[in-house]
């Protein structure tokens, strides 16, 4: 058994911080419509903070949620709260997730490759073009796509995991446009547009800063020569600062976040295709 380096005391005490991510996400999609009617400027400021901040850090706590690394959370529940809180479907992220880490910087890495190697150059630079402009929201249509389609996937993917997505995101997104609007008397279009621009910049941002890290990036090597090759933002810009605070510090330390799993044993969950890992 390898030996844990962060004292369980120390991550215990970052269990709040799931439960105030998920309280302070559905707060600000109530007030944002109110935001938006009293003036555009004012909700495109609240979209990049705290809007990316929460997005990209409820995606962060999803992440932590699947490796399991804060014992005193309920994990598997907050996983998929998470999971629809962003709108996507638990299964995809679940089943993927360790591809990433066992094949990074590689086109074998399913969660950033699904298509593997797409052989033709036009082909790959149109979903390029696409992440560029949607965002991570793209690859994860792709994953759906892929996963329902693929032998490989067959057994494991659920498609009533995906309608009970489906029912969970169209749920809690009509449940909290609708208080907004009895609160705020604000119109349907006052609801759903700035609700589609919050999820655009941070579906944005939340890719954009994965490229930084692993975009076009292919080493060929062991695990350890793969994972050593990640990116870092060089935080001394304002741009540079400006980038790594939206998407919580996160790409300061990719460089940790990719090696630790040789240090914390905690590593793949129930059902994963990577559960056993090779150092
Ligand atoms: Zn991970």
């Amino acid at each position: 058994m390898l030996k844990q380096s962060i004292p369980e005391e120390l991550l215990k005490r970052e269990a709040w911080k799931y439960y105030v991510a998920i309280f302070a996400w559905l707060i600000y999609l109530f007030l944002l419509p109110w935001a938006w009617s009293c003036s555009m400027a004012l909700g495109f400021v609240l979209m990049v903070f705290p809007g990316v901040y929460l997005f990209t850090g409820m995606g962060f706590l999803m992440h932590e949620c699947w490796h399991r690394y804060v014992p005193n959370v309920p994990n598997k529940l907050f996983f998929q709260i998470f999971s629809w809180l962003l709108l996507t479907d638990p299964q995809v992220y679940r089943l993927l997730h360790g591809s990433h880490h066992a094949e990074v910087n590689s086109w074998e890495d399913l969660e950033f490759h699904p298509f593997g190697r797409i052989k033709i150059r036009g082909l790959r630079i149109l979903l390029n073009i696409f992440e560029l402009i949607v965002g991570i929201a793209v690859l994860v249509i792709v994953q759906t796509f892929v996963m329902m389609n693929s032998a490989r996937f067959r057994n494991r993917f659920k498609v009533s995991s995906l309608l009970i997505a489906i029912f969970m995101w169209t749920a809690y997104l009509v449940l909290i446009g609708l208080a907004a609007q009895r609160a705020f008397l604000v119109p349907v279009s006052g609801i759903v547009i700035p609700y589609v621009l919050t999820f655009w910049i941070g579906s944005l941002v939340l890719h954009h800063s994965q490229l930084i890290e692993h975009g076009n990036l292919f080493v060929s090597g062991d695990w350890n020569e793969r994972n050593i090759k990640t990116r870092n933002l060089d935080p001394r810009g304002w741009a540079e600062k400006l980038f790594i605070f939206l998407p919580m510090g996160i790409r300061r330390n990719t460089f940790f976040i990719m090696c630790c799993l040789q240090f914390i044993p905690v590593l793949f969950p129930e059902g994963s295709l990577y559960r056993r890992m090779q150092y």
